[in-house]
């Protein structure tokens, strides 16, 4: 049973021909367990060789248990974990980074949006230094934002700069992080460690995979004992072949980046389309694969209606979030049913 081709999120994908025909190769024989393998050598090595760098990295299930266990090792218990008011980790795990890091403190920074400042980070930094407050230790960004807004090379560049002062750890939560790839068409190594970015939680998930995110740590001090706190978190897969062979995937012939270009030109396609239709605004600029719309809730019960799935958990708007599977012809069908909604909107308003 399928249903029609619905925008709530990117991960209502299915998985990307690339990932699923490495997992297809990756399903002959037998290979050693728990990471030991060969797939899981080559897709480390290809991930270090996209990011031009020597990095440390681990495959784990999710986003959620990527960005809890690195920002636990980025932090003590008694220390802080500065983000954005809307970043993910504060909003969308349950508590599980102040679970794993046995109650290390989110503090979070009023956004427009979920982009954090290196001025808004420099002053919670600096608020307290007192005994009674939990001291900062981490910053996270999440790139694109939850909201699909970029930070730019220079932004990030100040960021880390203001964490470097404060000696503070960078970590970024990249579930979308093909999507800000493709979208500012830069290298990978420029948009983390060149910029500063000790850890990146890098999404497969969301890029196309079934399932998996990657865990690298450019700082490779950092990464001691991370092996152990997978385990601990029931993160080890024991059949790590399958988690490793996606990234093989869609590493090797650019398809990872292609699809996501693909995905946020989806966002523009319904943007564009969209432009002179009335009642319908934007509440975000579209930078990556997401579209934000304002829109009043006559119209987007009619458009429920009409059979269109979207949530409105992030400030009210109405979101449509693209994947590497976006059908255009799909998206353009969805933009005629707003235009139309609009239309009858207007009509009953007179
Ligand atoms: C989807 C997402 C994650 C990961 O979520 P999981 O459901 O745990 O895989 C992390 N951060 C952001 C910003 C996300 O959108």
């Amino acid at each position: 049973m399928t249903m029609r081709q619905q925008y709530a999120s990117d991960n209502y994908a299915a998985i990307c021909p690339e990932a699923w025909e490495a997992m297809q190769e990756a399903n002959v024989g037998s290979a050693v367990s728990y990471g030991m393998d060969d797939w899981t050598t080559r897709a480390s090595d290809a991930l270090r060789k996209a990011f031009e760098c020597d990095a440390d990295v681990y495959f784990v299930f999710n986003g959620t248990a990527a960005n809890s266990l690195a920002l636990a090792s980025l932090c003590r218990s008694y220390q802080s974990i500065l983000a954005a008011d809307m970043a993910h980790i504060e909003t969308d795990e349950c508590g599980a980074p102040e679970f794993f890091s046995n109650g290390a403190k989110i503090l979070t920074i009023p956004t427009e949006g979920g982009k954090l400042t290196a001025e808004a980070i420099r002053r919670m930094a600096r608020m307290r230094t007192d005994i009674h407050f939990p001291r900062p230790a981490v910053v996270t960004i999440t790139q694109p934002t939850e909201t699909g807004l970029l930070y730019s090379l220079d932004e990030i560049r100040g960021i880390s700069a203001v964490c470097r002062e404060l000696g503070l750890k960078l970590h970024m939560d990249g579930a979308r992080f093909v999507n800000a790839l493709a979208a500012l068409d830069c290298s990978p190594a420029d948009m983390t460690w060149r910029a500063g970015v000790d850890v990146l939680c890098c999404g497969g998930t969301k890029g196309g995979m079934a399932v998996g995110e990657a865990v690298i740590f450019f700082d490779r001090t950092l990464s001691d004992g991370f092996d152990f706190r997978c385990k601990q978190a029931g993160q080890l897969a024991s059949k790590m072949r399958f988690l490793a062979a996606p990234w093989v995937g869609v590493l090797r012939d650019g398809g990872w980046i292609a699809h996501a270009r693909h995905a946020n030109g989806a966002a523009q396609r319904l943007h564009e389309a969209l432009k002179d239709v009335p009642h319908v605004r934007p509440v975000f600029p579209v930078q990556a694969n997401a579209l934000f719309l304002d829109m009043p809730s006559e119209m987007t019960a009619a458009l429920r209606e009409r059979g269109w799935v979207f949530y409105e958990f992030i400030g009210g708007a109405a979101r449509f979030m693209f994947a590497w599977d976006a059908d255009y012809a799909q998206v353009d069908r969805l933009a005629r049913d707003i235009a139309e909604c609009a239309r009858d909107y207007r009509q009953d308003a007179r």
